[in-house]
């Protein structure tokens, strides 16, 4: 089913998944996608190598979620270094599978690819939406992707929220925003949105803080930041309770964001059920 009649009636809740590079990593997801089941999540999605380094995998287990659990699905997609042709590729195959939904990315320069030798028939994730309509029509709903706390590319948050109108003028449907810890990011986000005119749906995108080292990493890189009490509470805590924090700290942000009739929750699982399994089983 199409993201886009979802959201007409409905605030979804989502998982996301990312396709185990190793074999012996693959019965790690079918045991997530297992126990996550039972939330009937609205749809799942599927994330994409940048540059297309997961492609086939991707695909694959995109085709898995829609033909052996019957989910709605939304294959990421990224067009940074890819030509048109590789785009047309992926659309044919997704139109083959009867996919109807694709998260539209620009996505990052893969460091083995070289800046001065690399495809540019798209510059930014607006391309992308632009050439999926012109080639599709209506088939696919596309969502894009939102920064609460601004790209870590752009100059202000106002060019960053021109430049996610200018993604949704070219037809994406809905956004999913980059993860954050601090609701007040989202809010002031939703006010600017607004400000600007556009009008979808904007779905929180939520990954709990089950390891706090690790979670200060991926932040840095994505531009995401965490509270200072929360991270001096949890730097020298035990596995365990940083695991135990992380999920009463998380569940009180989707609770906050829940009863503030967030769009959507979309849960970066990193392939595991257990945090967002006590996440959901806490908040509703
Ligand atoms: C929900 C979600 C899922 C993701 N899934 C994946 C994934 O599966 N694989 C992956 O590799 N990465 C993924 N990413 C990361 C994403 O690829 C990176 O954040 C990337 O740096 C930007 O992608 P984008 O689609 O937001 O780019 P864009 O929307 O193109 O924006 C990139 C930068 O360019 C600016 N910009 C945009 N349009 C214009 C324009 N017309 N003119 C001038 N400047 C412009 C923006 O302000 C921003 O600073 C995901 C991110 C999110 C939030």
């Amino acid at each position: 089913m199409k993201i886009s009649e979802i959201l007409k009636s409905k605030r979804p809740v989502s998982f996301e998944f990312f396709p185990p590079k190793k074999q012996e990593s693959e019965h790690v997801l079918f045991n997530t996608i297992k126990e996550l089941r039972k939330y009937n999540p609205y749809f799942v999605s599927v994330t994409y190598g940048a540059g297309g380094s997961t492609a086939d995998k991707t695909l694959e287990w995109t085709k898995c979620m829609k033909q052996d659990y019957d989910y709605s699905v939304m294959m990421h997609l990224t067009c940074v270094g890819v030509g048109i042709d590789t785009i047309d590729d992926i659309i044919a195959k997704l139109t083959e599978l009867k996919v109807d939904n694709i998260l539209a990315l620009r996505g990052d320069m893969p460091a083995e690819m070289s800046e001065g030798n690399i495809c540019r028939d798209f510059g930014f994730a607006g391309d992308l939406v632009k050439y999926i309509k012109l080639k599709a029509g209506e088939k696919f709903s596309i969502g894009v992707a939102g920064y609460p706390e601004k790209h870590p590319e752009a100059k202000s948050m106002a060019d960053d929220i021109e430049n996610l109108k200018r993604k949704i003028d070219e037809g994406a449907d809905f956004v999913i925003t980059q993860l954050f810890f601090d609701n007040f990011h989202y809010y002031h986000y939703m006010d600017k949105v607004r400000a600007a005119g556009i009008d979808v749906p904007v779905i929180a995108g939520i990954m709990p803080i089950i390891n706090i080292s690790q979670a200060v990493k991926f932040t840095q890189m994505c531009g995401a930041s965490i509270p200072k009490p929360l991270l001096a509470k949890m730097e020298n805590m035990s596995a365990e309770d940083q695991f135990k924090t992380g999920i009463e700290f998380a569940s009180k942000q989707c609770g906050g964001l829940w009863a503030s009739g967030v769009d959507g929750l979309h849960f970066y699982t990193l392939n595991k059920y257990g945090a967002t399994e006590q996440i959901l089983n806490n908040v509703f």
